[in-house]
């Protein structure tokens, strides 16, 4: 079980102790200064200062005992490294108001074909480019992306495109949707869709989503709502052009110049290529050969794929690739790492296995005595 002491994650963190102790306390912990946490409550603590934390082998001889091996690395990548990066994008919506339609549409207009004839890869994510901007989108039906990524403590997504029929309004899963997007402090863009059909009504949508606290520019708030019709292909790109517009104001940073931090986007298990997951890289640059740990499972990148079927060698910060080269398929969510090399990827896995194990005897067991209450 690898553990830091509250006073060295304040070091490594570079906070007052007493600032983490606050923190703790907020996540319902009560620890001393000298106390222990684990390796999970320093993650989160870690990552509410934007801090991605990785495991490190701690000492070459001790190599050998799994328990021992891991130790802190808390890698934090220099301002001066930072360089801009595309956005990503989910859109959400309730059921039947166009996700899909609007979705196909944008990829129809601006997907970038580098190769002539290539040949259009489904891999869970798409790349369009307009003026020789990036924007990633992730085909996941937002819903189940963000529920299952935050159960994870993910977040893969930088704005979120809340699409709502004009004939129909906002409905339960809009006030879902806008919900994940305020628990996700991401900005919001609103679509109107079906703009072309006879019902369309755009202000009583608009009037509607104040109700909920997404107050329309001409209404006096801060989101943007575009007018589009996603069959007939009309407001789509001022739709990107909005979407570029916020990305440009959310100054949205990575280094691609250091080891590859992910996120699961969708796997799957293939006849021919084993396990295969798309992996949207966060921070950093993916290699094939790299060793990486992606949740449950380990391994070597075998090869990527982008979504216009080509091969890639390198993928760096905002791009969607497809990966081979899992031991097993990981869930939407799981986060990737690199690390040094093959072994310590294995054993790394190998450890979150046996906690999972572990958990689940757990949780049985709790399970077995609430149905012994029950039947007192
Ligand atoms: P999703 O459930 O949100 O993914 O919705 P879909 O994209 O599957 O669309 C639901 C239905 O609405 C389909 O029959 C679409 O053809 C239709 N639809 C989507 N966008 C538009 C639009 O802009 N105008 C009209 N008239 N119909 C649309
Ligand atoms: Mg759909």
């Amino acid at each position: 079980e690898e553990k830091i002491i509250v006073k060295d994650l304040a070091e490594k963190l570079d906070k007052n102790p007493n600032e983490i102790i606050g923190k703790l306390v907020q996540l319902g912990i009560m620890a001393a200064i000298n106390q222990e946490i684990d390796f999970e409550t320093a993650e989160l603590i870690a990552e509410e200062y934007g801090i991605e934390v990785s495991l490190k082998e701690s000492e070459e001889e001790k190599v050998e005992d799994p328990e021992e091996l891991l130790d802190f690395e808390i890698e934090e990548d220099d301002p001066k490294d930072l360089e801009f990066r595309s956005p990503v994008i989910s859109v959400m919506g309730h059921v039947d108001h166009g996700k899909t339609t609007l979705l196909d549409a944008i990829r129809k207009t601006k997907h970038v074909d580098t190769e002539a004839g290539g040949i259009t890869q489904h891999i869970g994510a798409s790349e369009i480019a307009i003026n020789d901007q990036k924007i990633v989108f992730l085909d996941t039906p937002g819903h189940e992306a963000f529920t299952s990524m935050r159960a994870r403590g993910a977040k893969a997504t930088d704005i979120a495109i809340l699409v709502v029929a004009a004939d129909d309004g906002v409905m339960p899963q809009t006030i879902e949707a806008i919900n994940h997007a305020r628990a996700a402090e991401i900005p919001m863009i609103v679509a109107i869709n079906k703009i072309d059909k006879p019902g369309a009504n755009a202000d009583r949508v608009k009037q509607e989503l104040t109700e909920h606290n997404v107050v329309i520019e001409d209404w006096g708030g801060d989101v943007i709502a575009v007018e589009v019709s996603a069959i007939e292909g009309s407001g789509i790109d001022q739709l990107l052009e909005t979407i570029l517009l916020v990305a440009e104001m959310e100054e949205l940073k990575a280094n691609p110049n250091r080891k590859a931090l992910g996120i699961v986007v969708e796997a799957n298990l293939d006849k021919g290529r084993g396990a295969v997951a798309t992996v949207l890289v966060k921070n950093g640059t993916l290699n094939i050969g790299d060793n990486v740990v992606v949740g449950l499972a380990s391994g070597k990148v075998r090869a990527m794929i982008n979504d216009s079927g080509k091969r890639l060698k390198k993928a760096g910060p905002a791009t969607a690739v497809e990966i081979t080269g899992l031991s097993e398929v990981p869930k939407a969510g799981d986060k990737l790492i690199v690390v040094d090399d093959e072994k310590m990827a294995r054993n790394i896995a190998a450890k979150r296995q046996s906690k999972v194990k572990l958990d689940k005897v757990k949780s049985d067991k709790r399970v077995s005595l609430e149905d012994l209450y029950d039947r007192m």
